[in-house]
């Protein structure tokens, strides 16, 4: 079995963005604006056409068997509004995410998104951890390191204040993937250099911490490869060392990377440098890039395709990323 543990939901019917665009104006009349949960109004005919002919044809065209899939990470967009804002758009979105679930019970697994909001406190998205896991039968977070949209004015993700997050998360045996949102900062770019600095943020906030020592079995995905954080491995073993630790002893029991690297050098570098056991399949498709290589004549995120190829690796350790690493780490995987 094949899964991909990186998927969004990029492609939803238009009533999804009608109502968020609603609720956007009408909290930038009212900074103060509650408004109501309410719902999308999308039919289960409109989210069929929207996976089909989408996500699914690709699962099927390059043979991969199931998505655990989120969603949209560009419009979690936590820096809009209000704590209210936040939560009503997170519940509804969730929601839909179960549906194309419940539509596609063996293709698609749901994780969720959480109703972070700049300056509220974390511990606030607890309860819809809580709806998500326990009512609805998802098996992972999206976690925000920056709600504030490329500002980093919040608290390291070794806060206090994320601790009752990942109380829950160890509860439940679940892992959190570290994914901003939209940037909304001019300096960055959303898919590319803000998701991409943040993915490394976050691993050097969680290794210059105790996180890992206060939880220890809490489970961390830094998504799109790692950001920088392979390619650089020897300049964060060298910090790690020279503040008096090991940096593979204060990670790797506790960290994983996903295989969204969009060429064949840099999956075999990620594949060279960071142990298979931490290495989970994913391409994030259909998102950041849907072009096809002109070198390759192939989509730059058929990402199975570099795994298929590499020589780095053998047969099992492939299987292992398929499958065997990403069944340990969302142990309430059952399918
Ligand atoms: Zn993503």
């Amino acid at each position: 079995m094949i899964i991909d543990c990186h998927g969004h939901y990029t492609t939803t019917p238009p009533g999804v963005g009608a109502w968020r665009d609603a609720q956007k104006a009408a909290v930038a009349q009212d900074p103060s604006f509650i408004g109501e949960k309410g719902g999308f109004g999308v039919s289960d005919d409109e989210i069929r056409e929207s996976i089909t002919g989408n996500q699914l044809r690709l699962q099927q065209e390059r043979g991969t068997d199931l998505t655990i899939f989120s969603p949209r990470a560009s419009w979690m967009g936590h820096h809009i509004g209000n704590e209210h804002t936040s939560r009503f758009w997170t519940e509804n979105q969730n929601d839909l995410i179960r549906r194309v679930c419940d539509l596609f019970p063996e293709n698609f697994v749901p994780v969720a998104q959480l109703p972070q909001s700049p300056g509220v406190d974390p511990a606030k998205s607890v309860p819809e951890i809580v709806r998500t896991v326990e009512e609805m039968g998802f098996i992972g977070i999206n976690l925000n390191p920056d709600p504030s949209g490329g500002h980093w004015n919040g608290s390291r993700l070794s806060a206090r204040e994320f601790y009752p997050i990942y109380e829950k998360m160890c509860e439940y045996d679940i892992p959190a993937m570290i994914h901003v949102s939209a940037a909304c900062n001019h300096n960055f770019d959303t898919t590319g250099s803000h998701y991409l600095g943040a993915d490394t943020t976050g691993f050097q906030q969680l290794m210059m911490s105790d996180v890992f020592k206060d939880f220890p079995s809490l489970k961390i995905i830094i998504p799109h490869g790692g950001g920088a954080v392979p390619y650089h491995w020897g300049r964060f073993r060298g910090m790690a060392l020279d503040q008096g630790f090991e940096l593979e002893e204060r990670v790797l029991n506790n960290i994983f990377f996903d295989t969204c690297v969009y060429h064949q050098k840099g999956i075999d570098l990620l594949l060279d440098v960071i142990p298979t056991k931490n290495i989970l399949f994913a391409s994030e498709m259909i998102g950041a890039v849907r072009g096809i290589d002109p070198q390759t004549g192939h989509y730059f995120d058929d990402t199975k395709r570099y795994i298929d190829a590499t020589t780095k690796i053998d047969a099992a350790a492939k299987q292992a990323i398929f499958e065997g690493n990403i069944r340990r780490v969302f142990s309430r995987l059952t399918v």
